[in-house]
């Protein structure tokens, strides 16, 4: 059995007392929302913060409301509430459906939208017991200084698995917080970095508060997911796409594609390639071709990364088939 390193749980009811627990212990704490992925990490030793800093009992990161347009979401809602949100299902049904596609029940019920957010890149040679770690002496992540996927280079490829920001990124959602130096906000697709150590713009003491999505009657987004099993499973691939209903077809088309690297890829150049009108098979072909040229993933995972990028243009395609027949 893997027991839990010791540590003291807090249990705030205002974002300011979460913040003063933050200062009052530093590098010491971490935040906890629903724990999904940050307990099984410190079973593994991947974490061994003495503060826990429970974010479960703020009732003001709690919620969905429609306010001018825009879809607000407190960080601690969970992803079965946000599955189930009739408001998140009618204005953004990529993201609920992204919601009800990540883990099983029991973790949706407990696992957050900002969790979901700040979730950890994952590895084969990482996500294992210390015991497992120690054998193999350890990676550049946590302990060593190899890299067992590169095994040349300073930088972690850990990939990025959380289901919900590719969505996020395509609706042009921001998210906000509060830190050591006051409230910020970052739009999700500038929150990711190129790093698998860590690879978001959070800085110690940050903590999620909100995400913000805006309403558009015009604009349809699909989202995809490609796993082993239909359950539980984390992505082997994600991708979402989005794009504005206009007369005579589509405008300002985008997509993401993450579960591969450290960071969801934004497929870059698909506006010089789409200028807007019909989607018809020819053009799909080119728009999947051109994000196939842009993965590259590597042995992060047990499953063989030249069939992943194999069927990066075959979701894509599902993808933006699924988009086109939603002209109405
Ligand atoms: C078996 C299994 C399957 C899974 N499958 C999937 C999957 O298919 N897709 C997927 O996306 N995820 C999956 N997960 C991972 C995880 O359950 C989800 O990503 C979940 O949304 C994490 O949310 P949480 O609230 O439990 O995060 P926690 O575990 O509480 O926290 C995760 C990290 O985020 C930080 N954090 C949490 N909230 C905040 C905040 N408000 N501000 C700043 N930092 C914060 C924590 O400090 C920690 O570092 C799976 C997990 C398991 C165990
Ligand atoms: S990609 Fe390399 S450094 Fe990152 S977790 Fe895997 S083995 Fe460790």
């Amino acid at each position: 059995m893997l027991r839990l390193p010791e540590y003291r749980y807090h249990r705030p009811t205002r974002i300011a007392e979460v913040q003063a627990l933050l200062a009052e212990h530093g590098a010491e704490a971490r935040v906890v929302a629903g724990g999904t992925d940050l307990i099984p990490n410190m079973k593994h030793r991947l974490f061994e913060p003495a503060h826990l800093i429970g974010l479960s009992a703020v009732e003001e990161l709690r919620g969905v409301t429609v306010d001018d347009d825009v879809l607000d979401i407190g960080a601690a809602t969970t992803l079965d509430e946000l599955g189930r949100n009739a408001e998140v299902r009618r204005h953004a049904p990529a993201l609920a459906e992204a919601a009800r596609h990540v883990a099983g029940p029991q973790i949706r019920n407990r696992g957050t939208i900002g969790g979901n957010l700040c979730l950890d890149t994952r590895c084969t040679y990482y996500n294992q017991t210390e015991f497992w770690r120690t054998a193999l002496g350890f990676c550049l992540k946590k302990d060593g200084d190899t890299c067992h996927v590169t095994r040349v280079g300073k930088k972690c490829v850990a990939a990025h698995s959380a289901d919900t920001p590719p969505v996020l990124m395509v609706l042009d959602a921001e998210v906000d917080g509060v830190g050591p130096s006051g409230p910020w906000t970052h739009a999700v697709k500038d929150l990711f970095v190129a790093d698998g150590i860590h690879n978001t713009r959070l800085e110690a003491g940050d903590v999620v508060t909100r995400i913000r999505v805006p309403i558009s009657a015009a604009r349809r987004c699909v989202y995809r997911k490609l796993r082993q099993r239909q359950a539980v499973d984390f992505p082997l691939l994600t991708v979402a796409v989005a794009a504005t209903r206009v007369d005579g077809g589509w405008s300002d088309l985008r997509g993401v594609v993450t579960g591969l690297g450290s960071r969801p890829r934004w497929i870059s150049g698909w506006d010089r390639i789409f200028e807007g009108g019909p989607l018809d098979d020819e053009g799909i072909d080119e728009l999947a071709q051109r994000a196939w040229a842009q993965c590259h993933p590597l042995e992060n995972m047990i499953v063989d990364p030249e069939w992943r990028r194999a069927m990066v243009p075959v979701e894509v395609t599902r993808a933006l088939k699924e988009l086109r027949a939603r002209e109405g």
